[in-house]
This record gives C-alpha cells, structure tokens and sequence, in this order.
C-alpha cells in the first residue's frame, strides 16, 4: 500500500461515494503499522461508549498507547467500577461525548440508537463518530450530523483477545472504513485508532460500512451461526431417528465438528482434507453437495438478499421494538433441544481438552500434563 493509493481512495471516497458508501473495493488495501501516523490520534480525547467485550479492550488499549480515554456509562452501570479499577475515567456518555474528539459507540447495536440521542448534542464540527460494525449506519438507524466524520474500526475478534494479544505485544486483525470524511483526514484518524489498539501489528483491512454490514450479517444467519447449527441438529436427529445412540451422534455431528473447523483454519480446506482418512475425504467429497445443494444456494441468494434490501433489518428492529417476542420463543425452543441435555455431561468429560482455545480459564489445562508427570 501506497501513500498515493490512499489518498487516491479518501479522495474516491469524499467525491465519488459521497458518503452513500456503495462501492466494494476490487483492490484489497491491508494497513500495517508503518501506514499508521499517530499524530491523527496522539492529541485527540477518546470517548469509549461502553465497557463491554469490545469497549473494554479499545480503552484499555488506546490508553496504554497514551490516548486520553474517557469511559462513558450510565448512571448505575455495573460496568462503571470495572473502568474505574482499570484506571479510566468514567462520565455519562453525554459527558464523555461532549469532551471528547473521537466518540467510540461500543454498546450493543440494538441500543446505539438510544445512545445516540443522548449524546448528539455533544458532537462538535470535525469530531468523529466511529463504530466497530455498520448497522446503524448503514441501514439508517443512526443519521449523524453532516459535519461530523463517520468511520469504522472493527477487530475481528471478540475484545478479551484484542486486549489479550495488544499485551503480548501481538495484533489483531480488523476492518477498517470510512462512512464519512467531512475532515479530509477521517481515513488517517481510523488507522491511526487502529494502530493504538493494536490492529495494525496484523493489518486492518479496509473496507465500507456496507460492505461490512452485509457480509457479516450473511455470514451468522447462512453459514456460521445458522447454518452450522442447522446442519448440527438435522445430521444429530438423523441418527437418533435412525435409532442410534444421542451419545454417538452428539460426539459426530457436533463435537468432531471443532477438530476439521481447527484444520480449515489452520490450512485451508487442503489441510482438512489432507488431515482426515482418504475415506472420510472420498465420501466428503461425493456426499457434501447432496447435503448443501443447489436449493440451499438459493436459499442463501435468497438471505442475502433479504440482508441487501433491507429486510432482515427491518425486521430485527420491529423485533427489538416488539420485546423480542419470536427471539425469545426461538431462543427458548434452541435451548430445549435433546442435544443441549445431551451434550452438557459429555463436554464435562472434555473439558481438559480445550486448551488455549474456547476454554477461557486455563486452570484445567495442566492437568493432562501433571497425569503426564506421575
Ligand atoms: P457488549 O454487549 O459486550 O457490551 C456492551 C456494553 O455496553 C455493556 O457492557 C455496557 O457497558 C453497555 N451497555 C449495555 N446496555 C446499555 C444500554 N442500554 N445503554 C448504555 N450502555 C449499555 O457489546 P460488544 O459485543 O462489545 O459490542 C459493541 C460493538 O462492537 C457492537 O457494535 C458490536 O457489533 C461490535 N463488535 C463486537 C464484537 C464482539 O466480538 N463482541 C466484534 C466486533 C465488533
Ligand atoms: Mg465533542
């Protein structure tokens, strides 16, 4: 990456887009460190808007790398000690908006609208308004001020490893966009906060609001948080109908699904395929498009387009407005699955082989290794 390509894109970006935020770029543009100049963020008060699973690692982070950090909680937030015994300085979020330069929303998305009415006053011509996913953007829940510049720096991690690995002296990875750059420098300030808390040590990539949003939300509801469980539970209740043991088909078709997950992230599907017995891989590889055929590419056309025009959203925010009605029956339905009660007594038997990975606490982990010893 260039300095030229950058300025080329900030100037694509004011111009061309306009803020309306529509094109995806062909050509990846990925920020280290040195594209980073900190002299966008280094005198610039930071508000961090809740201390949840990101908000605690973006202010934790930005403060240790020297920015002025102001915590905004509301009155009464449990949240207000844990900031407080980390060292930050807590105000309302109206407060800490009007303070600050750089407003980081880091409540959950379906508040941030709320938020936002509280704190608007408090954003200044030139300050930025800056989000770590771009739904409220994006599907026009939240209409900033024309002066203010909108972006995005977004880890792709939950917070407790960006703040882990920004302490180890390691990156995280993350996405950065830009909505609106009134200042001319909007792309400048959001890498400079992505250098500060640690995501350029493994490259930002850039990104749109769009962009983001769609593919995000595509990918939990058609591949990973909709589609796995689906495909879980139908091949769980397959077995068990068949007759088989709910044991064996839990340990089948949803534990073993970590172990070939593990080796697609390590290496690719080549690495799952060349890991597991020929086979495991001919029958995989004449059996997988009977199961994901081309019905379910059309479903998933059909999801992302309920994703593009709007519709998905829509209907989350009625959901919201509603007090979650369907979310709550759906939720409770989920929980009640005989794979849930199966599974509880046999992930105990497990636990110790979690090591470094979902098992946060690693109490457990040097128990095989202290069996080793004896
Ligand atoms: P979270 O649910 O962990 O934390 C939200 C925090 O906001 C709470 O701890 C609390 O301090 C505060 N809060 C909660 N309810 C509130 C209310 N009604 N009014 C004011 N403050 C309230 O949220 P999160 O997961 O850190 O998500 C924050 C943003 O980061 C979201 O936009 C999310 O999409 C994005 N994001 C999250 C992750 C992730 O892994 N968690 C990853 C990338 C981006
Ligand atoms: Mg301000």
């Amino acid at each position: 990456m260039t300095e030229t390509e950058t300025q080329t894109q900030t100037e694509t970006d004011a111009d061309a887009d306009g803020g309306t935020d529509t094109d995806t770029a062909l050509d990846t543009t990925i920020y280290y460190d040195d594209d980073a100049d900190r002299e966008y963020i280094d005198d610039k008060t930071v508000a961090v808007l809740g201390y949840g699973s990101q908000g605690h690692a973006h202010a934790q982070n930005l403060a240790d790398s020297g920015i002025d950090v102001i915590v905004g909680l509301y009155e009464g937030s449990s949240s207000r000690d844990a900031a407080r015994a980390d060292g930050l300085r807590v105000e309302t979020p109206a407060t800490a908006a009007d303070e600050a330069d750089i407003v980081s929303v880091l409540v959950p998305d379906t508040v941030q609208p709320d938020v936002f009415e509280k704190i608007q006053d408090g954003l200044d011509a030139g300050d930025t308004l800056q989000f770590a996913h771009g739904f409220n953007i994006h599907y026009n829940q939240i209409q900033p001020p024309a002066d203010v510049d909108v972006t995005m720096v977004a880890p792709k991690a939950p917070g407790h490893l960006v703040r882990r690995n920004y302490e180890a002296g390691e990156g995280t990875p993350g996405l950065v966009a830009v909505y609106q750059n009134t200042t001319g420098t909007a792309r400048k300030e959001a890498v400079a906060y992505a250098h500060a808390i640690g995501c350029t040590r493994a490259g930002a990539i850039e990104t749109t609001f769009r962009e983001e949003t769609e593919t995000d939300l595509f990918g939990e509801q058609a591949v990973l948080c909709g589609g796995a469980t689906a495909l879980v539970k139908q091949g769980y209740e397959t077995l068990v109908d068949a007759g088989y043991s709910p044991e064996m088909a839990y340990f089948e078709c949803l534990n073993e699904l970590k172990l070939i997950v593990d080796l697609m992230y390590e290496g690719g599907l080549s690495e799952m395929w060349n890991s597991v017995s020929d086979t495991a891989e001919y029958g995989g590889l004449t059996r997988g498009n009977q199961v994901i055929d081309e019905s379910v590419r059309e479903e998933m056309e059909s999801i992302l387009e309920g994703v593009q025009d709007g519709s998905f959203a829509r209907e989350w925010i009625s959901e919201n407005q509603a007090n979650r009605p369907s979310y709550t029956q759906l939720k409770a339905a989920e929980e009640a699955h005989e794979i849930e009660a199966v599974g509880e007594p046999l992930r105990d038997l497990f636990a110790w082989s979690d090591s470094g990975g979902a098992n946060e606490e690693n109490e457990v982990v040097s128990e095989p290794e202290a069996a080793a010893d004896d």
